[in-house]
């Protein structure tokens, strides 16, 4: 963590010259590439690297280079000309969604980058959504406009039809695909050429005024739906200047009424200089935003804190990274108040004091130390010992607490077991560590004993595998869990069971009878009913434990045999060779010989699961969950086109459920699931657990 000669330090800058920026979008519109692109252009970074080589300055891990994606966040500042912008940038593939959501809590702002080939894809949404859901200030790029088949315009109209009016054309591509050399600037009505160096001003050519003329008016009517002056004065036919139009557009962003759409190809670094001028010009600074509103940790009430440098510490813990050498940084970004290197915080939530050491600006993996933060302001520090993503800092005399941010809940289910046995002691430890990174993720012991790792998605696992070795030597294997199965009989029955043995001195006598029968929904129970004496009561305990003993390995496939009463009826001892263990042995063999006249049954754990998708895909998934033994239970709509669907499915069915829902919604649908109850496994999928148990006993045999 030290910064390299290819970054430049970034000055501080005062609060109304600061914008932070999270660039969120589908995986591949090119975040880290424009990311890349605007820190080279500023002069913030001295080498332009490439996320196809593994070479950006942003994408710094193996697991991501190796990937060409982007898998974690990434936060590095620029210059341009005294004003200071953070960017952060985040991953669009939607395993790591948990990135984007911590990188909205570092930002004012976000940019949500397009591909100008694409239109709203599943990552534009979920970036738009949390947006909604954070009223986060909002830009639309439409990123690639020199690839082939770019259509910039199209895409502008598919945003405004998916998101409405308030979406304002800000800019117009000149030219498309390989013709595509700048752009017009729909509110001072004037051109930029790229001339291979920078953006020069030319005039509007003039095939494009009546384009010009009528995306001006879709701008005009954003601005006017988002501030009254404008609107009367739209609506009167007044002239609108410049200014006016600027300063509402700014009101306009900074309050979440429009979201201007600008164009750009980040590889050919055209539009760079308009985006800039756009970040600065209508991207709210930390001084005029809204005051955050936080709570006593006491009473809960809330306490409304403004972005002031001379205001109460409020500081948002939105990130933590686990490394074996640097230990445990911490991403913070300060809301409130002046955080100074060597400060004492405290973690109202926690109760615990935290000593800050030394302050560092983030430039992607490089850091610089920095003897402040400032409100707006983003950086880490090393070694916090109590403090966990999304904890909130303040000072002890002024506890103050911040709500968390909603993470995504993860579904995919894996089974892990160390490779090998030398790996055993280090994998619970490093899997603690490794977690601490990942608010999506986490790992629980399952019903028959496995390690589950529940995380977003197959590529989540193989990351957190990757990076669990290469950080903490510990290498992981992963397979589908077991699934809990119960056994269970339909029939009653009435068994002998009889243990003897002779040999020389003591020897061993149990003897008993009997009865075995359903108990449905009661668990095992056990009675007894003998007449006479022939079970002395003193070997009924030994009987007993007998029983719950079988029961516990079941009979069909080694699963538990659950809801079935056994009445001990009879039997016989003798004097001298019976005792407790010969009951305990003649009282197992007769369950187990019994269990297999009681017309034994395997079975399986139902799910109750709630799915959510948008309406168009309703079919698919209705069709799909039939194809996974699945019954449906109903449908209701939720509000902007999302509909619920109940359903109850086996658990077998649902490990990769995730990735399948994800396969067919392109990443727009979710689901939850909770245990519902259990029920018969069909025959042939029963008689395959059975042969799989009976394989792997001979095998273990042998
Ligand atoms: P991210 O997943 O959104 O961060 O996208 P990347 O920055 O990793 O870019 C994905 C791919 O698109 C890379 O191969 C980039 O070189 C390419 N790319 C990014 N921006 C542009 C662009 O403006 N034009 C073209 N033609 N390709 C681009």
């Amino acid at each position: 963590m030290r910064l390299t000669e290819t970054m430049a330090t970034t000055k501080s800058a005062d609060l109304p010259h600061l914008r932070s920026v999270v660039l969120a979008g589908h995986s591949g519109a090119g975040k880290t590439t424009l990311a890349e692109a605007l820190l080279f252009r500023t002069g913030a970074i001295s080498r332009l690297g490439r996320v196809e080589d593994g070479t950006s300055s942003l994408d710094t891990e193996p697991e991501a280079q190796k990937r060409h994606i982007s898998l974690s966040l990434a936060v590095a500042s620029l210059d341009d000309d005294g004003n200071v912008v953070t960017l952060v940038d985040t991953p669009g593939y939607p395993d790591f969604v948990a990135e984007v959501v911590a990188g909205f809590q570092a930002a004012d702002a976000v940019l949500v980058c397009m591909d100008a080939t694409g239109g709203v894809e599943a990552g534009t949404e979920t970036a738009v959504a949390l947006g909604r859901t954070t009223r986060t200030a909002a830009l639309f790029v439409v990123n690639k406009c020199d690839r082939e088949n770019a259509e910039p315009a199209a895409v502008l109209d598919a945003l405004r039809a998916e998101f409405g009016n308030k979406i304002a054309p800000l800019q117009l591509a000149i030219g498309k695909a390989e013709t595509f050399s700048g752009y017009v600037d729909l509110v001072h009505r004037t051109a930029y050429r790229w001339d291979g160096r920078q953006e020069v001003e030319v005039p509007i050519p003039p095939e494009m005024e009546a384009e010009v003329a009528a995306r001006r008016d879709q701008l005009l009517e954003a601005a006017s739906e988002a501030d009254d002056d404008v609107l009367s004065k739209y609506l009167e036919g007044e002239e609108i200047t410049d200014a006016e139009l600027d300063a509402c557009l700014h009101r306009g962003v900074r309050d979440s009424l429009l979201a201007p759409v600008l164009v750009a190809s980040a590889t050919k670094g055209i539009g760079l200089r308009g985006l800039l001028d756009a970040i600065v010009r209508y991207l709210p600074a930390p001084s005029e935003e809204p005051p955050v509103v936080a709570h006593d940790p006491k009473t809960n009430d809330p306490i409304e804190v403004s972005r002031d440098p001379n205001g109460p510490l409020l500081v948002r813990v939105f990130k933590t990274t686990a490394d074996p050498f640097v230990g445990r940084l911490t991403y913070l970004r300060v809301l409130s108040g002046t955080l100074r290197s060597q400060a004492h915080l405290f973690n109202a939530e926690k109760g615990e004091e935290e000593r800050i050491g030394q302050l560092l600006r983030l430039h992607g993996k490089d850091s610089e130390p920095v003897a402040e933060l400032r409100p707006g302001e983003v950086g880490a520090v090393a070694k916090l010992t109590a403090t966990a993503t999304g904890d909130t800092l303040s000072s002890k005399d002024r506890p103050l607490v911040l709500d968390r941010p909603v993470y995504p809940d993860p579904t995919l289910v894996v089974a892990i077991e160390p490779q090998t046995k030398a790996d055993l002691d280090k994998m619970g430890p490093a899997l603690t560590r490794m977690l601490e990174e990942e608010p999506c993720a986490r790992v629980e012991r399952s019903a028959t004993g496995e390690q589950l790792l529940i995380s977003m998605g197959e590529t989540h696992v193989a990351v957190i595998g990757e990076r669990l070795k290469r950080k903490f030597g510990s290498s992981i294997v992963t397979h589908t869990p077991r699934i809990p199965y119960h056994e269970t009989i339909r029939g009653r029955t009435k068994v002998e069971g009889k243990y003897k043995k002779q040999t020389g001195g003591h020897g061993m006598f149990g003897h008993v009878w009997i009865e075995i029968e359903p108990n449905p929904g009661d668990g095992v129970a056990f009675a007894e009913h003998v007449v006479g004496g022939t079970v002395p009561k003193n070997f009924f305990p030994g009987v007993e434990k007998g029983i719950r003993q079988a029961a516990v390995e079941g009979v069909l496939a080694g699963y538990p045999l659950i809801d079935f009463k056994a009445t001990l009826y009879d039997g016989s001892f003798h004097t001298v060779d019976s005792n407790d263990l010969s009951f305990q042995i003649a009282a197992s063999m007769a369950l187990k010989k019994g269990v297999m006249d009681c017309k034994p049954v395997l079975q399986e754990p139902i799910m109750a699961v709630e799915i959510r998708v948008p309406e168009r895909f309703m079919g698919d998934v209705n069709r799909d969950l039939n194809g996974h033994r699945g019954r449906v239970l109903g449908m209701d709509v939720m509000g902007d086109g999302i509909q619920v669907i109940a359903a109850q499915v086996p658990q077998a069915e649902l490990f990769s459920y995730a990735t399948e829902l994800r396969s067919i919604t392109g990443g727009r649908g979710t689901f939850s699931s909770t245990l519902d109850h259990y029920e018969d496994v069909p025959a042939h999928i029963g008689d395959k657990v059975i042969e799989a148990h009976r394989k792997e006993q001979e095998s273990s045999a042998h």
